[in-house]
């Protein structure tokens, strides 16, 4: 059995060491090899990675020429990996190394493809975004095929055969919790309580956040395009039975033509939905332009 640990680092000097050093103490009778994943790093992550690679040269450093996000490191650490388990782990010690064994030790057996990640708690996170993350998961699950584990990490060992799965999924946008799913296999969940991050911060904004979600939504359903055919029918139905009521009004009671301000308000409601289900509509559109331009997903600039 050989194991291929991918960790993908932007600007990680400070937690790099730190990490090494935490998961050196779970590899002793394993063979391994650690594909470290630098996402165009403005620090010295690579130099830290290269003084670590001194040491143990199962190491390879793949440096990206610029930051492409995690999801293309991940990428790029499965392409390169060579085991026949392939785990993702991140640099910040978020994801604990001493459930590496444990890992091992189910997909030993046949009956589980992969074992993945998550957390019971968030604990030390911003009470706003926890909000918004427990938002995310109960509606995606509501919109999409596959169910995505509240709380899930990226922290996942998998067999060959689910990595080779997962890069027969080449789309630009990608967004990994949605990929592991959907390709299926059988997987076990640990859990385990959310840690803090060793060293350095995190790299997520609120927006990035954001921007993640919306990846989420539209790379795994379709379902939000259907709005525009839901909420046009509502609107038409509703605007003919008041057309109805205004024509009887005029007709018979003769009633003389007001009402600005509910003209006002119909036509900047209609106008805001609008804009919005187009909105929706630019947002497949841009993902399908990025996908019918096939851009390389990430560029090398060099490799350790
Ligand atoms: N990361 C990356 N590229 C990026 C952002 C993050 O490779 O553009 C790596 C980062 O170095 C870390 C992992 O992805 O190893 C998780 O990032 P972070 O800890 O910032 O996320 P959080 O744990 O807060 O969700
Ligand atoms: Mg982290």
């Amino acid at each position: 059995m050989n194991l291929s640990i991918i960790v993908p680092c932007f600007n990680e000097e400070k937690a790099l060491p730190l990490f090494y050093q935490e998961l050196k103490k779970y590899l002793d009778d394993i063979t391994y090899e650690i594909i470290i994943v630098d996402d165009g790093s403005k620090d010295r992550t690579v130099e830290v990675g290269l003084e670590l690679k001194k040491e143990d040269p199962n190491i390879k450093i793949i440096s990206f020429s610029r930051n492409f996000g995690k999801e293309a490191g991940i990428l790029a650490g499965l392409e390169e990996s060579q085991g026949d388990l392939v785990v993702l782990i991140d640099a910040d010690l978020q994801d604990p190394p001493r459930l590496l064994l444990e890992m091992i030790k189910i997909l030993e057996g046949d009956e589980y493809d992969s074992v993945a990640t998550y957390r019971v708690t968030r604990k030390g996170e911003p009470k706003i975004r926890s909000f918004f993350a427990r938002m995310f998961y109960k509606i995606i699950n509501k919109m999409i095929d596959v169910e995505i584990v509240d709380g899930a990490r990226d922290y996942r060992m998998m067999k060959r055969s689910m990595v080779d799965a997962i890069l027969k999924m080449q789309e630009y946008h990608r967004f990994s919790k949605g990929i592991f799913a959907w390709v299926g296999f059988n997987t076990k969940y640990l859990e385990f309580e959310n840690e803090k991050r060793v060293a350095g911060e995190t790299k997520w904004s609120f927006w990035g956040l954001f921007k993640y979600a919306i990846d989420g939504f539209v790379g795994f359903s379709t379902a939000p395009l259907r709005l525009a055919t839901l909420v046009g029918a509502f609107v038409s139905t509703f605007g003919f039975i008041y057309m109805i009521y205004i024509a009887i009004k005029a007709i018979f009671f003769s009633d003389p033509v007001a009402g600005y301000p509910s003209l006002i308000v119909i036509i900047t409601l209609l106008g805001g939905i609008e804009l919005l289900i187009l909105g929706i509509i630019g947002e497949y559109l841009a993902r399908t332009y990025m996908e019918v331009k096939g851009r390389p997903k990430y560029i090398i600039r060099k490799r350790y």
